[in-house]
């Protein structure tokens, strides 16, 4: 079996959690590549309901290992939270089936308060940032102006190298926000109290990957948010501070030699849209108000209102192509049951023209959605298992929107459970 990564395809939330619990049943490893704590990945199995944030969602299953890799937002704060409230529902988190890379950069307390500090500068222009310090992660990061997580284990250096850290971090803090400056004392609590904790899962796993690979191990590489979200492909600057697409696994893994063979594209059968930026395919009012209730769209990590619109074909067409998806996963079908009639964004149109691609950010503001109706099926499919089995109206969306987007829908997920799950 090839190596997998899964990702999602649209603006996020798209279930990428839910068909990662279910298709590590056929894999070893596996390996969360990028992004940070704001993720929301909601799973549901034989253990429980979890809202995973940081933690890879394979930790469900038995005997397969978890690791984070070097391309991910490490805060030691909110992953050891994390990793409490997921072992207080009974689930096995250990060394042995957690690592974390000694190569990941490390978020900083004052990333949290930077975010928080431009967003409330920006006001009615915010990003609509999660608050979690993934921008100003990612940006110290790349000017090298952050802690690895293998400096724990050197601590005489790790010191040298905080201070330095915190007197330049703190010009920024007090000189451009007026803001309360770090001490020695705050950074030795948040040492002692978080760090030394997740010490233990810290190794280093690019070493373990490729013994791993070199044993025959399966490979499972679980990204976040989507398509529309990646940093050089999405909608900027409304997206995330890192790669979201499956391109990136293998960097962001620890294994750059990767060969993904499979790209599971998640596809959810609507679409929903967190915080600011353009969403061209927006519905509002009560129509909105309805397909919001029905699917619960309310965020994983921040219980905001989820924006809605039917699902966007050329926004979804474009997300197909810049993961190279060589397969698709449709989630979420069972919530359209209550319409009579399904709307679809089938195209863009820009000053009278209908457009051939999803185009550059910028014109996003001025597209109008082309919207088409289906037929609905009007009842509950949610325990269906076969292709067949569904209805006649329900097999014609899937088979539009495959259409459209130039790739094979495998799965169809009818349910947030594992088992709601139709494979073609
Ligand atoms: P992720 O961020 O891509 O992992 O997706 P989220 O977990 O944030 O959002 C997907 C939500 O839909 C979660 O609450 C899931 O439990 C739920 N979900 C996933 N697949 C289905 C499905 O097929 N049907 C329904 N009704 N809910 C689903
Ligand atoms: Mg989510």
């Amino acid at each position: 079996m090839s190596d997998c990564a899964i990702v999602g395809i649209n603006w996020g939330d798209e279930g990428k959690g839910r068909m990662v619990d279910l298709l590590t049943e056929n894999y070893d490893i596996v390996v969360r590549f990028q992004g940070g704590g704001n993720a929301g990945h909601t799973v549901v199995n034989d253990k429980g309901k979890f809202a995973l944030h940081l933690l890879p969602s394979g930790i469900f299953r038995d005997g397969v290992v978890n690791i984070l890799g070097n391309g991910v937002a490490l805060d030691p704060e909110n992953l050891w939270k994390e990793i409490q409230t997921v072992k207080n529902s009974g689930v096995e988190l250990t060394p042995d089936n957690l690592k974390i890379s000694d190569r990941a950069s490390i978020l900083m307390p004052w990333h949290r308060d930077l975010d928080e500090l431009e967003e409330n500068r920006l006001s009615d222009k915010k990003y609509g940032s999660t608050k979690q310090g993934i921008a100003p992660f990612y940006s110290d990061k790349y000017q090298k102006k952050t802690v690895l997580c293998g400096e724990l284990f050197y601590p005489d250096k790790l010191k040298a190298h905080l201070a330095d850290l915190t007197e330049w971090k703190n010009l920024v803090l007090k000189g451009v926000y007026g803001a309360k400056e770090y001490t020695k004392d705050m950074l030795d609590d948040w040492l002692n109290n978080y760090c030394e904790k997740i010490k233990p899962f810290i190794c280093d796993s690019g070493d373990y990957l490729s013994k791993a690979k070199k044993q025959g191990k399966n490979i499972l590489f679980e990204a976040q948010l989507g398509s529309l979200r990646d940093i050089d492909y999405g909608i900027y600057p409304y997206t995330t501070s890192s790669n979201t697409t499956a391109a990136y696994a293998p960097i962001g893994s620890g294994l750059p030699g990767a060969q993904i063979g499979t790209v599971t594209g998640v596809v959810k059968a609507y679409s929903t849209c967190v915080g600011e930026g353009p969403f061209v395919c927006e519905m509002f009012g009560d129509e909105a108000e309805a397909l919001r209730k029905e699917g619960n769209e309310y965020g994983a990590k921040t219980g905001r209102p989820r924006r809605v619109g039917p699902i966007d074909i050329p926004a979804t067409r474009y997300g197909v192509e810049v993961q190279a998806a060589t397969e698709i996963a449709l989630t979420k079908l069972d919530v359209l049951s209550y319409m009579d009639k399904i709307p679809v964004c089938r195209e863009y149109e820009l000053n009278g023209q209908i457009l051939e691609r999803f185009p550059f950010p910028t014109a996003l503001d001025d597209c109008k959605p082309v919207i088409e109706y289906f037929d609905g099926w009007k009842c509950d499919i949610s325990g269906i298992r076969t292709w067949d089995g569904l209805p006649k109206e329900a097999k014609e969306y899937v088979l539009y929107i495959e259409k459209c987007i130039g790739c094979p829908i495998k799965y169809i997920s009818v349910g947030p459970e594992r088992e709601s799950i139709i494979i073609r």
